[in-house]
């Protein structure tokens, strides 16, 4: 028979939640309490004393362990961990303490296997929250109007989920933020279900697990019931935010259990010394060092213990310490979005939102009002909402842990005044994803590598390893979690593999590389404020792309940037229900120019719509959206949102060298109409400064016809980023697709040389702000095909400058007609790598 263990902080809660099994299982099951400390029966947890519970209760069948919340946890895994012999038989539950020791005792009395116990306790809630009706689930989220028993609602829909992942972090920040913005309590719930949750509690509405094709049933009480739920419903058409599915596959059939044990998937074997696993390269450079996981991802260090003060006082000391962990959430998140872009910020958002979720909240109250210090309160209500996310069906969701140990972490260390934990010193860091908040703090004095088991190279957490100048290798699998802290890796961020305890020779060889590397990179910064030409002489203009305010065209500067070459306007639209009007968009550019001292500025009117959504923009559900209203088909159909944008810009161009650009145009007569839309702005100002236009060549249709689009604009800048996921048919984001997405495809680089000559036949520039500018060995290519100028992320200018200085046109001209003709991106860039300086070189 299974054994089961229940451990507590309470020896009382602990004894008795074993009676009440008993009394459900029979006096024959094998049930063993652990409650308290050892000898004063205080309150509190004891790794000892629970694994001579564990000891006690074993059998051939195994033991399931319940816990309570925080040390709880931790003190069953350590209990497990020193029990050597027999550990594999042991699981961790994430089910209630009471009603899951009930249920497992009952089926373990009846013979069932672990498993069985194990879901059992698992699913202990849903007996008494299909008994309740719309009463709140034990998270503590429930509402208070609309939750209520017995009482209609004023307002309710159903609606339906459309996006691709259901939903998880982000989906559910934004519907609790709308609903927030209304006098009215919203629930939601799975339509069919009975349990509901308040929308504004970011957990519960996460732990409704419900995934695409399920429908959700929202209902709303109080005063503007009726705003809320139609605001939800036209949220729910965008796929919260996210777009409807790109994905048409038919959809999995949803789980209705949607707990988990943590504890029942097997943990993939470690590789073995000398093995290789490959990946995807995502960022350039070698790095021989130590595996260094990101612990901070496990668990949360229990704050050191003090009497308590007052409630009140605690309770202020606890507020003043989110108030701090937000403030520094949002510093991270604005550089996050600078440096790798919006959507990878956003999983920022999803933390700020998790500092006002009432399931963390609430538990730390009342804690604080029983006695507790505002440290104790916060880190047990954090490890136990910790625990809800691990214990779900989703990976995703699961993952989503991360970000409230993330949050406990960032308060705790506002309360206590401990410096920031930050990544494990010195060596080749391991995560499984890399995310804005692992790079917001990784030490980049200290990190030699990064390995992310997931990923894409065109992900934009590889953007950001690349921004760093770290090399890294994405998708290298789940075996690459298995690794021991501390074992030897050689990480090859050029081809995309790691090395487990690689030989002396091969380790050697690449410490030699990397201080090549490294040497190559300080010479490069040395001249990083040169101009930028050829060795022949010819000038190639080096620009910087950005995408916040003026902070970020300061570092574009520092880096050696001559002029910004894109201005990603979208952040001046996020995070808001209303689009900022003029005043403040002229304010914002006027700033960043200014910092640019009479550098030019080219300036993207605004790119929404697709992976770049706006709350204050909203849009009708796109069956597939990065063929729908994107970009400047959403500006034409929103002309009051461009006309505001050019207006603004037409100030500044009064006093600064600043350029216009429309994105994702296919065709001329969207020019024609986007310059109406500038020429009213004219006269709307009076303001007839000179202000040089041109357009985002990212559609294959505009690189086609560029010659014929030329003669109505100044000059074009490629997003080959768009332009290579519309040539390939190959979304950017996806990592299945990978090799498709290099920007040497053939193909891709042919469409380059088109617009190129289409442009230069009217005398206009073709530069590249896509990626790959970035990218020394494409940077030699483009030149080549005669584009002349490039904008990258700021850390790669120096090198580029360096890469271009070292080669004569008429090489580069000639290895571009050679990758134009080669059959595969892989030869077309050994190619351009033929001709790369420094340890680069071929
Ligand atoms: C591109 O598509 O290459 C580009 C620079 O624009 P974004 O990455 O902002 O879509
Ligand atoms: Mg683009």
């Amino acid at each position: 028979m299974v054994g089961i263990v229940v451990v507590s902080h309470s020896r009382e809660l602990a004894d008795g939640a074993v009676a009440l099994a008993r009394e459900m299982g029979g006096a024959e099951i094998k049930i063993e309490s652990a409650g308290g400390l050892e000898d004063s029966g205080a309150l509190g947890t004891d790794a000892e004393r629970v694994r001579a519970a564990i000891e006690r209760a074993m059998s051939d069948e195994g033991v399931l362990v319940l816990m309570d919340l925080g040390s709880a946890v931790m003190s069953a895994e350590f209990a497990v961990e020193m029990l050597g012999e027999g550990a594999e038989r042991v699981r961790l539950s994430a089910g209630p303490l009471v009603e899951g020791a009930v249920a497992a005792a009952a089926a373990a009395a009846g013979g069932a296997p672990l498993d069985e116990v194990a879901a059992q306790a698992a699913g202990a809630l849903q007996m008494k929250a299909g008994q309740l009706l719309d009463a709140a689930p034990a998270d503590g989220t429930g509402g208070e109007h609309g939750g209520a028993v017995g009482q209609a609602p004023d307002a309710e829909a159903e609606l339906p989920v459309v996006n691709e992942i259901g939903l998880h972090a982000r989906p559910a920040a934004r519907l609790g933020a709308l609903a927030r913005g209304f006098d009215a309590d919203v629930t939601v719930g799975r339509a069919g279900e009975a349990s509901r949750v308040r929308a504004t509690s970011l957990t519960g509405v996460i732990g409704l697990g419900a995934r695409r094709g399920d429908t959700l049933s929202v209902a709303a009480r109080g005063p503007q019931a009726r705003e809320a739920v139609d605001a939800l419903r036209e949220l729910a058409a965008t796929g919260f935010g996210d777009g409807p599915a790109t994905d048409t596959r038919p959809v999995p059939a949803a789980s209705p259990a949607r707990s988990r044990d943590p504890s029942s998937v097997p943990a993939p074997a470690p590789p073995e010394p000398g093995n290789v696993l490959r990946g995807i390269a995502a960022s350039a450079g070698v790095a021989v060092g130590p595996a260094r996981h990101l612990r901070r991802s496990a668990v949360l260090s229990p704050p050191p213990e003090h009497a308590a003060d007052t409630p009140p006082h605690e309770r202020e000391r606890l507020e003043r310490a989110i108030d701090e962990a937000r403030a520094g959430i949002r510093r991270d998140r604005d550089s996050v979005a600078a440096r790798a872009g919006r959507a990878e910020a956003d999983i920022l958002d999803v933390q700020v939102a998790l500092l006002d979720d009432a399931a963390l909240l609430e538990p730390a109250e009342q804690a604080i009002t029983g006695g507790a210090t505002a440290e104790r309160a916060w880190y047990d209500a954090a490890e136990a909402v910790a625990g809800i996310y691990r214990g779900l069906d989703e990976p995703l969701l699961r993952e989503r842990a991360t970000d409230v140990l993330d949050v406990g972490r960032r308060v705790l260390e506002a309360l206590t005044g401990a410096p920031p934990e930050v990544a494990p010193g010195g060596g080749i860091v391991i995560v499984s994803e890399l995310t804005p908040g692992d790079a917001a703090m990784l030490d980049t004095g200290q990190v030699t590598g990064i390995a992310a088991a997931h990923g894409a190279a065109t992900a934009h957490a590889a953007i950001l390893a690349r921004g760093l100048g770290i090399p890294a290798v994405v998708g290298l699998g789940d075996r690459l979690v298995a690794i021991a802290e501390g074992v030897q890796l050689l990480l090859d961020g050029d081809s995309g593999t790691i090395v487990v305890e690689p030989s002396a020779a091969a380790a050697r060889e690449a410490h030699e590389r990397a201080g090549r590397l490294a040497d190559w990179r300080a010479a490069a910064a040395r001249r990083a404020h040169e101009v930028a030409a050829t060795r022949d002489g010819t000038r190639i203009e080096v620009f910087a792309n950005i995408g916040g305010a003026a902070d970020d065209a300061h570092d574009a500067v520092a880096n050696g940037a001559e002029g910004v070459g894109l201005l990603r306007t979208e952040f001046l639209y996020l995070d808001r229900d209303e689009l900022p009007d003029e005043d403040e968009q002229a304010e914002t550019l006027r700033r960043i120019a200014a910092t640019l001292k009479g550098r030019p500025l080219v300036v993207r009117t605004l790119d929404a719509g697709a992976d770049k959504p706006l709350a204050a923009l909203p849009m009708p559900a796109e069956l597939n959206p990065f063929l729908g209203v994107r970009g400047i088909r959403l500006s034409l159909v929103r002309r009051d949102v461009l006309a505001t944008q050019l207006r603004a810009l037409l100030r500044v161009a009064a006093d600064f060298p600043v350029k216009a650009m429309f994105p994702m145009v296919a065709t001329l007569d969207e020019i024609l109409e986007a310059r109406a839309v500038l020429d009213q702005a004219r006269i709307d100002t009076g303001i007839d400064a000179p202000l040089e236009t041109g357009i985002m060549v990212e559609v294959p249709a505009a690189a086609l016809s560029s010659a014929r689009l030329a003669e109505h604009v100044d000059f074009f800048s490629l997003g080959t980023n768009d332009l290579t996921q519309y040539t390939m048919a190959a979304e950017r984001g996806d990592e299945r697709l990978a090799p498709l997405l290099s920007g040497f495809q053939p193909a891709v680089l042919r469409l380059v040389r088109e617009t190129v000559q289409g442009a230069t036949a009217h005398g206009r520039w073709v530069g590249v702000c896509g990626e790959v500018a970035g990218d020394p060995a494409a940077a030699i290519l483009l030149v080549g095909l005669g584009v002349t100028e490039l904008s990258m992320a700021p850390a790669l200018i120096p090198e580029v400058k360096a890469t271009l200085r070292a080669v004569d046109l008429a090489d580069a001209r000639e290895a571009a007609r050679a990758a134009l003709a080669s059959p595969t991106a892989q030869q077309a860039r050994a190619i351009a790598a033929g001709l790369l300086p420094g340890p680069g070189a071929a």
